[in-house]
């Protein structure tokens, strides 16, 4: 019997009449920037209760039909993901981790009610859109094509309940260099106004709704000079920054990072450890008090601490900014090796030795 869940899907391939030009492409591509400029096509894959996963398109960018009633604009039914395609010397295209992303994706339409896209599918929907879109992704230090897919609730029905008709799409943009000029420190604003996630909430979800809730938080943190906003759980345990895993690197030797079910698990995070981990370093992944590191840094014994993301890799935290405080952090050289071996895996400069790239161009 054939597994119909998986077998390949056939996609239906609509060409963009109105694509830019070559040279309106290379404009871009100088300088991408990040999230404004999209490629010229997008995936969607339509579900609905009765029939599953079911047409399948490549189609011109462009505006979304959505009725009014659709579920996803009253209650927020939506997950979404981010992974880039990256350029190697030779010209091919490679993807990172992608069923790490598509497994997330499926935990993440659990959490939310959604249906739970194979991942034959999800990988699939990336090489189609490089198909059409393959001179989207940039061949410059430090670019890459940052893909997004996203699932929401289309269902035009204001009942609260999970909605019977789903649409999932692809969207990608070319991304430049995240720190035009060098990775530079970041100073963090301890939010203790407001948090993230509750326990047994969306926290492990990658969902718009947590990221609706950071907003006001992240607006506290610029107005008191701070670049980004670390958030801790109730019982004072550190989490993340909301877009970014947050990891502490002890004198001893160890790596350590927060670990609760309301902190997303990032997948930048994980590669990172495991590359610490090849090195003889010590990973532990636990819950990690503010007074754990705010001690820490004091006596000395945290001596780098920084956050991590797919779209800026690895970011060292140079300041801790709260209510009456404000602490320099240690910084180390531990986060940038670990950052250079990544990348370094990632475009193809060194040896993929855990087998995490997927080619997408062949
Ligand atoms: C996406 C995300 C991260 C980072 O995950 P990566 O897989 O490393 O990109 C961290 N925290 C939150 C809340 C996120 O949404």
């Amino acid at each position: 019997m054939t597994d119909t869940a998986t077998a390949p899907l056939t996609f239906a391939v609509t060409r963009n009449l109105a694509a830019k030009n070559p040279a309106q492409r290379e404009a871009i591509l100088q300088d991408p920037g990040f999230g404004t400029n999209f490629t010229d096509h997008m995936v969607d894959i339509c579900w609905s209760e009765g029939g599953g996963w079911h047409r399948p398109r490549v189609q011109p960018y462009g505006p979304i039909p959505l009725d009014p009633a659709a579920a996803v604009l009253h209650y927020g039914q939506e997950i979404f993901e981010g992974i880039k395609a990256y350029r190697h010397a030779d010209g091919s295209v490679h993807t990172f981790r992608p069923d790490r992303n598509a497994a997330r994706l499926r935990n993440s339409a659990r959490r939310l009610a959604l249906p739970e896209l194979p991942t034959e599918h999800f990988i699939q929907s990336l090489r189609e859109l490089v198909a059409v879109d393959l001179d989207w992704v940039p061949s410059g230090a430090d670019q890459s094509l940052y893909f997004r897919p996203f699932m929401f609730a289309k269902e035009a029905f204001l009942g609260v309940r999970p909605a019977k008709k789903v649409a999932y799409y692809l969207i990608a943009c070319p991304a430049g260099s995240y720190f035009a000029g060098g990775v530079k420190p970041v100073s963090i604003w301890l939010s203790e106004n407001y948090a993230r996630a509750g326990k047994g909430g969306t926290g492990a979800a990658k969902t718009g709704g947590n990221y609706a809730s950071s907003l006001l938080p992240q607006a506290e943190a610029y107005e008191k000079g701070c670049d980004q906003v670390v958030f801790l759980d109730q019982d004072g345990n550190v989490e993340e920054l909301g877009g970014m895993n947050v990891v502490f690197v002890f004198k001893d030797g160890r790596v350590v990072t927060p670990e609760s079910d309301s902190i997303l698990e990032g997948i930048t995070r994980d590669s990172l450890l495991q590359l610490a981990e090849d090195r003889g370093l010590t990973v532990e992944r636990r819950a990690v008090s503010l007074q754990e590191w705010r001690d820490g840094v004091a006596n000395g014994d945290i001596t780098e601490v920084f956050a991590c993301g797919t779209a800026a890799v690895v970011t060292p935290i140079g300041a801790l900014k709260g209510e009456g405080f404000e602490e320099a952090q240690p910084q180390g050289d531990l986060a940038l090796s670990l950052r250079e071996e990544l990348t370094d895996i990632q475009y193809g400069r060194r040896e993929d030795k855990h087998g995490w790239l997927v080619r997408l161009d062949a």
